[in-house]
């Protein structure tokens, strides 16, 4: 088997296995994506995309465009 210490975990912004990130609302955001996320202006389209993949992680919300997402996540 592999001699890797840890699998790592999955993005949620960017699909792909990492070890390093943060956690948030339980799910798995890689370092990589977190500073891609917070170097991105607000008015940027590219914001918009992270702003929505995250709104799908949030448990128990109230949003709108949230009705399968948060059925899976609740
Ligand atoms: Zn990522």
């Amino acid at each position: 088997m592999a001699k890797r210490k840890s699998p790592g975990q999955r993005c949620i912004i960017c699909d792909r296995m990492r070890e390093i990130g943060i956690v948030v609302w339980g799910r798995f955001i890689c370092a990589e994506c977190e500073q891609e996320i917070v170097s991105t202006d607000t008015s940027e389209l590219r914001y918009q995309y992270y702003v929505q993949r995250l709104k799908r992680l949030r448990p128990g919300s109230a949003d709108d465009s949230l009705s399968e997402a948060q059925r899976t996540y609740l």
